[in-house]
């Protein structure tokens, strides 16, 4: 096993405690190893320091192995923590109840070195597993949600978002509005700059856009050179006070290197989420898109409303 893992040893007994760490030190299966006289002890450790496996004891003196392994089910984040039990020889009922209180395995005391070592390796394995699973999911989720030239949510995303948004509005009502943001005469920056350059461009806008909206404002790449913004209870005004600020950073922006003559404008186009005319998402993107395409109609490098 390459990975170099941790343990918490739960007994009351010295003897016992050391003798486990005796036999798993032999077999070099952990980098660490904790150690506690009881329940509580052992959960307040296994609280403040991530563990790989517990192996626990089921009688100790005030809180025993049963209450602990409750304590330990009260805990999301320790689901996935295997606990091996140690039991003592006849203690039939005990394994059962241990089993069915969360416990992954037992061990019969007293035990014999290479079986525990074996019982270790194979949760020890599992847990790996698991956790290296739980580890690509979340990348998979992550890159999935994300738009891998600006860093923004793809549209994807922001179609999920909007989609959730929009129901909520129709329920609760509040407001919710939308920016659409396009790059004027983007296809000229590529001509004059090259497609690499033109990609500089879009990071730079996507930065901008972000820095001008709240926490829980979405930010995502609608396609090529257009941007959306979901704005959850922002009124109109609130929003084209938004959009114009974004307006501005980007005409006042400044480029590096090959881009440093490059002067940039945008063309934004704002909408309120507002049955009958925006009452969808689809209707509520194409409310903004009117707006955007009247903003571009009249000059660009402006920001018009929808339905004023
Ligand atoms: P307008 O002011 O009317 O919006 O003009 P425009 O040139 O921005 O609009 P048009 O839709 O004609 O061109 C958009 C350009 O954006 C064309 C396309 O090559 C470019 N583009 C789309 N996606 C990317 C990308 O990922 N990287 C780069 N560098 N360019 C892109
Ligand atoms: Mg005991
Ligand atoms: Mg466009
Ligand atoms: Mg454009």
């Amino acid at each position: 096993m390459t990975k170099k893992n941790s343990v918490l040893i739960i007994d009351d007994s010295d003897a016992v405690r050391e003798k486990i760490i005796k036999t798993l030190e032999s077999f070099d299966l952990f980098a660490r190893y904790y150690e506690a006289e009881d329940g509580l002890d052992g959960f307040k450790k296994l609280l403040s320091s991530p563990v790989d496996i517990v192996l626990c004891d089921l009688e100790m003196p005030r809180i025993d192995g049963f209450k602990f392994l409750s304590m330990m089910k009260s805990r999301a984040d320790l689901q996935d923590v295997p606990v091996i039990i140690l039991t003592g020889m006849n203690d039939r009922e005990l394994k059962i109840k241990g089993l069915e209180q969360g416990a992954s395995d037992y061990i019969t005391k007293p035990f014999d070195p290479e079986e525990l070592v074996a019982r270790v390796r194979i949760h020890l394995k599992v847990k790996n597993l698991q956790d290296d699973l739980k580890r690509s999911n979340e990348l998979l989720l992550e890159l999935s949600n994300t738009d891998h030239l600006t860093g923004l949510f793809n549209r994807r995303y922001l179609m999920d978002v909007l989609d959730k948004e929009v129901q909520r509005s129709t329920r609760k009502g509040g407001n919710l509005s939308l920016i659409i943001i396009d790059i004027d005469h983007f296809k000229k920056v590529n001509d004059s700059y090259g497609h690499l350059q033109g990609d500089i461009v879009l990071q730079k806008v996507a930065v901008l856009l972000q820095k001008e909206l709240r926490s829980y404002d979405i930010a995502a790449r609608y396609g090529g050179e257009e941007f959306i913004a979901v704005l959850p209870d922002a009124t109109i005004k609130e929003a084209a006070f938004v959009a114009d600020r974004v307006r501005l950073a980007v005409q006042t922006a400044k480029f590096s290197g090959a881009l440093s003559k490059l002067s940039l404008t945008i063309s934004l186009g704002v909408a309120l989420f507002a049955p009958p005319a925006c009452s969808s998402v689809d209707t509520f993107i194409n409310c903004a898109d009117d707006a955007l395409y009247r903003a571009k109609s009249l000059g660009r490098n402006r920001v018009e409303i929808a339905f004023e």
